[in-house]
């Protein structure tokens, strides 16, 4: 109405019918995948402590990792969102027209989540693909379904479409395969075993199929002589322990220069032995137990009495417990020394320089993670650059933000997820070139 007086004011002819700003097509109106998306990370913020006792409840997780793990989830719901107004295509210079690149949604994507971390894995996944506008369907792991199953009735009560994200709970064979065969689904997005990873890529070949893999690791934690080896020994036994072990990027290849083996060793026994094993519910405990008796064995197999070592404490009697342990002394092929044992485990080798360590850092068929403990930065810029696997991180062990990517070298996987690209490996680009000379 002012706009209408002033004109008026100075004589124009101002119809009454004249539209408004907030009338033109398209302006003012907010894209509604954001906002939904944005609500569906308040909702489940609402929710963070009912979903966090079900982790605990069903995967044996810790209370503080299971509280982070539900706000991993909100923080990876809003972190996408944002992400769509920011899902550029690109104009490219060229001669007699216009071109320009389209990001559109691949169209159904499959999700094939593990145990280990139930709801930050399947958020991965599901959030950017969601954002870059494509549906969900959520295969969660047998053994930890609910937290699943709870976060597609929040999307619901958020207001996302009905259908839009679904879960389909069942076993890998049946429900995760049939997602595998199916043509109407795009893309597959698996996380879990290696052998598993493999034979869905194969699958996958047949249609063509795009597919991410987040595969197994057995990470190394390199601690130079010259590093802070207080630090280096005091943060050494959760990088392997957090989750029980049950953790792709866990550090459970503990490689030592000799000259400080000693020292390190003798910091590290303390440490081990003082963590609190116990009842994932109680605020103070740092380590859980296993998440089934399967899975228990299968650790089992790899530690024998015999083998020397380090052993922590973990409670007698019913449930899935294995103390904390470091074997030294064991050959640098042994089965423990190589496989993922996926448990509280680690092995300690020590090496003699720097070209010693990338040796035996390298010398796996995965590349997930590692650690590089030296106050030399021209040494940790090198063995950033040496060591094969995409998620380094030195003098400290973290390695997953939301924010920057994630994904493995080698047999660790294919592709990545999270990080500022994240919505893109949810589309196909579409190149136009318009012509300006029709
Ligand atoms: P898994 O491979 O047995 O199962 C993972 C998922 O795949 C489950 O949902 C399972 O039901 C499904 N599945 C099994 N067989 C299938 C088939 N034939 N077709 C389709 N789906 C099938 O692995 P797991 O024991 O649940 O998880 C532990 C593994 O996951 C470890 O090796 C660990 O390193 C890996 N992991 C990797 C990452 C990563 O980001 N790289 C993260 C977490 C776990």
């Amino acid at each position: 109405p002012a706009h209408r007086a002033r004109g008026r004011a100075r004589g124009l002819d101002v119809p009454d019918d004249l539209p408004r700003r907030g009338d033109r097509p398209g302006h003012r109106r907010r894209h509604p995948r954001p906002a939904r998306l944005r609500r569906f990370a308040a909702v489940v913020d609402d929710h963070a402590e009912e979903l966090a006792r079900l982790e605990v409840l069903e995967a044996g997780h810790t209370i503080g990792n299971a509280r982070w793990e539900a706000g991993n989830v909100r923080d990876l719901l809003d972190f996408a969102a944002g992400g769509v107004e920011r899902l550029n295509g690109r104009q490219i210079p060229v001669a007699g027209g216009l071109d320009i690149t389209l990001l559109e949604p691949l169209g159904v994507v499959g999700v094939i989540a593990p145990w280990n971390f139930p709801m930050p894995i399947a958020a991965w996944a599901t959030a950017p693909a969601l954002a870059a506008g494509n549906a969900v369907i959520l295969k969660p792991a047998e053994t930890t379904p609910l937290t699943a199953l709870r976060l597609a009735a929040l999307a619901l009560e958020a207001g996302l479409p009905e259908d839009l994200f679904q879960v389909l709970p069942g076993t890998g064979p049946v429900a995760g395969n049939a997602l595998v065969e199916h043509p109407g689904i795009a893309k597959i997005v698996f996380t879990g075993s290696t052998r598993v990873g493999k034979s869905i890529m194969a699958k996958c070949a047949d249609q063509v199929k795009r597919v991410t893999l987040e595969l197994g690791g057995k990470s190394p934690n390199i601690v130079f002589a010259d590093a802070d080896i207080e630090a280096a020994a005091a943060a050494a036994p959760m990088s392997f322990l957090d989750n029980s072990g049950q953790d792709c990027c866990a550090r459970t290849r503990i490689l030592v220069q000799r000259s400080a083996y000693d020292r390190f060793m003798e910091l590290l026994t303390p440490a081990i032995e003082e963590i609190v094993v116990g009842d994932p519910a109680d605020e103070r405990t740092q380590m859980g137990p296993l998440i089934s008796r399967a899975h228990l064995d299968r650790v089992r197999s790899y530690v024998t009495d015999d083998l020397p070592g380090i052993r922590g404490k973990a409670p007698e009697g019913s449930g899935f417990w294995f103390p904390p342990t470091v074997l030294t002394d064991v050959p640098e092929d042994a089965p423990c020394a190589v496989e993922e044992i996926f448990g509280p485990v680690a092995v300690v080798l020590p090496f003699d320089d720097e070209a010693d360590a990338i040796r035996l850092a390298n010398a796996t068929e995965y590349g997930l993670s590692g650690s590089i403990w030296t106050r030399d930065v021209g040494r940790a810029l090198r063995a950033s650059r040496a060591v094969k696997a995409g998620n380094l991180s030195v003098n400290s062990h973290s390695s997953v933000r939301y924010w920057t990517p994630f994904g493995g070298y080698q047999q660790s996987g294919l592709g990545r997820e999270l990080g500022p690209d994240a919505l893109t490996a949810f589309t196909e680009t579409k190149n136009v070139f318009i012509s300006t000379e029709a």
